[in-house]
């Protein structure tokens, strides 16, 4: 972690593996201060030494967890820059659409919408005393109402309507907040099939499907608020 007390401060939630370890390593070689976060401390810790940030344990399904650890960056830094919401999970992918229960919905729901809102809410105040916040919530082209509906892509988009489901619902908040907190820029990226345990190893580098994340992270002042956009360019909703 860098030593420069004037350097930026950013925070990335389930960092320790995929497209949220990749973002850390490219915000920590960017100069930031970076909070890798991860639920598990042994590999939040290998993975906080291998991308040069500093480990916070966080479980965004946790109110204890996530405030604990807002109240960790608030003593060490006083202030937040960039909050990077990418801790997600899939749930269940059902053969028989028939087969999918509410206890699906409901675990995919907490983590991926539920748990970003938590993480938003403990670090807003940390966020408010930065002098060019952002927020980075990470979602999916499988959100994409826009996306489903084309044609062209071919069933590409159908088969998974508790995550989908998640996704769209993180790129509905994510308007809402931006129009509502207009101090903050909060936008949504999506990394595209990139390959790592949630895709099942298919998929573009972990490089490019940070892209997209780092790039609104890293935007300059008077960047966009409520976009959505992959590495190739802005996503219809
Ligand atoms: P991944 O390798 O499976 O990593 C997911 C991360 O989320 C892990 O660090 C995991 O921690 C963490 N996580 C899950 N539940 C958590 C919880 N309750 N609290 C804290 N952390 C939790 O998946 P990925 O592909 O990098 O996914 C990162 C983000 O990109 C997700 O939001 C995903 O929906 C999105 N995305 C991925 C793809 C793709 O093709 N890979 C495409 C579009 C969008 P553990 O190690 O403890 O499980």
């Amino acid at each position: 972690m860098s030593t420069e007390s004037s350097a930026p401060v950013a925070l990335v939630t389930g960092a320790d593996k995929g497209i949220g370890l990749e973002t850390a390593r490219r915000l920590a070689g960017g100069g930031y201060r970076v909070f890798l976060t991860a639920r598990s401390s042994e590999r939040g810790q290998a993975a906080a030494a291998a991308a040069g940030g500093q480990f916070l344990e966080l479980d965004v399904t946790s109110d204890r967890s996530v405030y604990l650890a807002a109240d960790c960056v608030e003593r060490a830094e006083g202030h937040l820059d960039v909050l990077v919401n990418n801790a997600g999970i899939t749930g269940p992918v059902r053969e028989n659409p028939r087969d999918y229960i509410a206890s699906d919905m409901t675990e995919v729901l907490m983590t991926n919408v539920v748990g970003y809102l938590r993480v938003i809410h403990a670090f807003l105040p940390l966020l408010e005393k930065s002098d060019d916040p952002r927020i980075v919530n990470v979602s999916s082209g499988l959100g994409s109402f826009r996306c489903f509906h084309d044609r062209s892509r071919a069933g590409a988009f159908v088969g998974t309507p508790i995550y989908a489901a998640s996704k769209a619902a993180i790129n509905m908040m994510t308007v809402q907040f931006a129009s509502l907190l207009p101090n903050i820029r909060i936008n949504v990226a999506d990394p595209g099939l990139t390959a790592t345990d949630l895709s099942g190893g298919q998929g573009h580098s972990v490089h490019d499907g940070a892209d997209a994340i780092i790039a609104f992270a890293l935007a300059a002042p008077g960047g966009p608020t409520g976009t959505f956009a992959s590495r190739d360019g802005e996503v219809p909703w």
